[in-house]
């Protein structure tokens, strides 16, 4: 938009679902929402009619030196650094009861910028919530050792926050995305400046809004919308951020690393993408592996890094595995987000939707048998049929690439050796998981997958206690569980002489 466009911080919106609420726009900095420096804006466009719904205020390099200046300021001076960390803990409860009075505004929202189904977002505020409430848990619970090393000396080790902490998230969880890192962020003692994807901004704003009615104190939480290769890459290169993490490709996540070496080698953290290998064995329970399958891959409408895209199935049942597994991928109901009835919704935006449509045909070039789907559902928007190849051989791009869509490559495996193989023939290592009655060969496959997670007999298995994060390509440092909080914060030893 030209830089005189006049556009106000903030403004009704009305939801296809009837929900009339008042949106933030502006840039939240500094415990306030204000219009960016270079005056600049950008537009929101709804996936599931391909119409701009509206424009927020985007943040540039400029904006994110002075959100990094107020997270700066309140992490050193501010009351922020003065609080105890129980009221920590107590704003991040708050914050959770906050999401939970606002379930409905904030699922909507989501439903409304992103494309996923009502119910997949009310799910989203679900697991945010759970964050808030697992690490408003820790927040009084971080603490260093003692350590005896000789009679004439006292050594202690204490668990610091790290500093100003910039994070980067991508699209597919909005909102989602946004919490997982700030809750335990925020539980360490932290600052920090959130920069969310450019096609889903809306619903962080609207967080940002109740993050003041919690009480943070000014500076602590800022929410910048804007463009990665701008806002993005100032707070990837930033000298006075301690700390980056980031979600997203791979591509972007070598940026990154690259950026935070040639600035003040800040220390990051790298949720990336994936290729996951989902296993089902011979002596599976056949019905309830092909759910876990469709839900493992169309979850989302595919837009998962977790997303079981690579599907293995031994021989002996193959042919009956892909027949019910095509019988239950042709159940989903594609529409609207916000029709009950809806189970997948749109690919988020015409980029992502194109990207998508130009693997399948890469999929049919390459020679695999496109069993089902393949092709767009209705006339606008960006809705893809869920899409199965079958046949497809280790070699072919549909197999080693992330797709991010509903589109998955089924193959055969001989024994568990031929599927542990397969399983680890990727650059990536983000999850996995296998399908089996018998706790030995569970077991085997857990010991030998070359991913951050192993599902057993089930997919997505996400809890706030439980650590999530990459092998290989697929990055380092872990989200959720008490991991995550070794990625928040830094060991000081002190070792006082008493002799
Ligand atoms: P996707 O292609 O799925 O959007 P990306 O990895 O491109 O995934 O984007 C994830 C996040 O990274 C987004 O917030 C995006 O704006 C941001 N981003 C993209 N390029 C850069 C960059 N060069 N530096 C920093 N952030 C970036």
């Amino acid at each position: 938009m030209p830089a005189s466009a006049p556009l106000s911080l903030s403004q009704k919106f009305k939801l296809p679902n009837g929900l009339e609420y008042e949106q933030p726009l502006g840039l939240f900095i500094n415990g306030e929402f204000v219009p960016g420096k270079e005056r600049k804006t950008f537009e929101v466009v709804n996936p599931t009619t391909g119409k701009v719904v509206g424009e927020v205020h985007e943040a540039t390099a400029a904006d994110v030196d002075i959100a990094v200046d107020a997270a700066e300021a309140a992490f050193y001076d501010g009351s922020w650094s003065r609080m105890s960390s129980g009221e920590r803990g107590h704003l991040l409860l708050k914050l959770a009861d906050l999401l939970e009075e606002n379930m409905t505004t904030l699922a909507s929202i989501e439903s409304f910028d992103n494309g996923k189904v009502f119910q997949q977002a009310k799910g989203d505020v679900y697991s945010c919530m759970g964050f808030l409430r697992y690490y408003g848990g820790w927040a009084d619970k971080i603490h260093g050792k003692v350590i005896e090393t000789s009679p004439g000396s006292f050594n202690f080790t204490k668990q610091e926050p790290i500093g100003v902490c910039g994070m980067i998230i991508p699209w597919n969880f909005p909102l989602l995305n946004c919490l997982i890192k700030i809750a335990p962020a925020i539980a360490c003692g932290n600052t920090l400046v959130l920069k969310t994807a450019d096609r889903t901004p809306l619903s962080a704003l609207y967080a940002a809004r109740l993050c003041q009615e919690a009480g943070f104190p000014p500076g602590v939480i800022n929410i910048l919308s804007g463009f990665g290769k701008t806002a993005g890459a100032a707070i990837a290169s930033h000298m006075k951020i301690q700390k980056v993490s980031f979600t997203g490709s791979t591509v972007v996540g070598r940026q990154i690393m690259k950026a935070a070496a040639e600035s003040n080698l800040k220390k990051i953290s790298l949720e990336l993408g994936g290729k996951s290998p989902h296993i089902i064995c011979k002596d599976a329970d056949i019905g309830r592996a092909v759910e876990w399958v469709n839900a493992g891959i169309f979850y989302n409408s595919g837009q998962c890094c977790s997303a079981g895209s690579r599907i293995y199935v031994q021989a002996s049942i193959y042919d009956k595995v892909v027949e019910a597994f095509k019988k239950r991928a042709q159940a989903i109901v594609l529409g609207n987000p916000f029709d009950e009835a809806s189970s997948q919704g749109p690919q988020v935006s015409e980029a992502q939707y194109n990207r998508v449509m130009s693997y399948i045909e890469l999929g049919k070039s390459e020679g695999a048998r496109l069993e089902i789907g393949g092709e767009r559902h209705g006339s606008e928007g960006y809705f893809i049929k869920p899409t199965v190849f079958s046949n497809v051989t280790e070699d072919m791009r549909i197999m080693q690439e992330e797709i991010f869509g509903p589109v998955c490559a089924i193959s055969k495996f001989k024994d568990v050796e031929d599927a542990i193989g397969k399983g680890n023939a990727t650059k990536y290592g983000l999850a996995s998981a296998v399908h089996t009655r018998s706790l030995n060969t569970a077991m085997e496959f857990s010991n030998k997958l070359r991913a951050g997670s192993v599902w057993i007999n089930c997919y997505n298995a996400f809890n706030p206690a439980l650590p999530f994060g990459g092998y290989g390509e697929s990055g380092f440092g872990r989200e959720l569980g008490k991991a995550s909080l070794d990625d928040y914060t830094q060991t000081k030893t002190v070792s006082i002489n008493l002799s």
